[in-house]
């Protein structure tokens, strides 16, 4: 699926006038993205809502991507087998990066299993821009809580390609942060992010 591309020869991009820096000159932050990534059931969606409402709190313009909502629209023609996960991060990556371009403090919650896929999503942004967040949880831990069921299911064999149980979940080496989401409570998870992003600059465009 991913193999296809190819450029448009026809194409030649305008050039426009108002700059990224000057979109965020006009927030007055520092835009960027906050990208959860770890096994179903780890906390990405509870702990990155948490965090959103925290920035919001703090006059922040921000916005939450969350995988299984895309999932319902831009990506429904996507399954789950590695070419259409590929697309479905790349995609994800893309409305990001232009999110980021807009502005705005962008939170995607998505497993996002397979490392190199994060990597090239990461090269699409400035340095500093792609904050990796390892919402990291045992696959035991996330199949105790499984709130959909998808583990139960998965175990039956009724899903398919599922991460954790006959899909694999390469963690990340780097991340800029790492939560261990057996031990802290989501509260205070969230809170650990804030407090990694209050360590940085978020006024301004620099
Ligand atoms: P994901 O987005 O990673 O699939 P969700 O946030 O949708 O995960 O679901 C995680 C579930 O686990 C929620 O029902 C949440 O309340 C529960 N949970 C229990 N402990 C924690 C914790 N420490 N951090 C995050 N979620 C937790």
């Amino acid at each position: 699926m991913s193999a296809g591309f190819f450029v448009n020869e026809a194409l030649f991009p305008h050039h426009h006038s108002v700059l990224p820096a000057q979109r965020a000159a006009a927030k007055a932050q520092q835009p960027c993205v906050l990208w959860f990534t770890g096994l179903s059931a780890a906390g990405k969606s509870t702990i990155a809502d948490l965090v959103e409402q925290g920035l919001h709190r703090a006059g922040r313009h921000t916005y939450l991507l969350d995988g299984d909502k895309l999932r319902t629209g831009l990506n429904r023609d996507l399954g789950f087998s590695a070419a259409a996960r590929s697309e479905n991060i790349r995609r994800v990556g893309e409305v990001a990066r232009l999110m980021v371009d807009a502005g705005l403090i962008v939170l995607v919650a998505l497993i996002s299993p397979f490392r190199a896929e994060r990597d090239k999503v990461r090269a699409l942004f400035a340095a500093g821009q792609f904050i990796e967040i390892h919402v990291d949880a045992p696959l035991a831990v996330a199949e105790a809580r499984d709130p959909k069921g998808l583990y139960r299911r998965a175990r039956r064999g009724e899903l398919r390609d599922f991460t954790g149980i006959d899909s694999p979940y390469e963690a990340p080496v780097a991340p800029e942060l790492r939560l261990d989401t057996a031990a802290l409570d989501p509260a205070r998870a969230a809170q650990q992010v804030l407090d990694w992003l209050s360590g940085r600059p978020l006024d301004g465009a620099g």
